[in-house]
């Protein structure tokens, strides 16, 4: 399965889907690790993939 993650400019907001428009948020996914994980956003309505830049650690930190 290959996805397309499309890179997303923060500004002050991420609510509204830059692709089809949906306004009520997004499904969160994770991927990488195990040190660093990066937090990925899924549309609800069309199913887009966005990165926002956040980062969270991973599972396997401090261990
Ligand atoms: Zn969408």
């Amino acid at each position: 399965m290959t996805d397309t993650i499309t890179t997303v400019e923060m500004d002050g907001e991420f609510r509204i889907c830059p692709a089809c428009g949906y306004e009520d948020g997004f499904h969160s996914m994770f991927r990488g690790g195990p040190a660093r994980l990066q937090w990925l956003f899924i549309c609800p309505a069309c199913h887009q993939i966005f990165d926002i830049g956040l980062t969270v650690p991973g599972p396997g930190m401090d261990r």
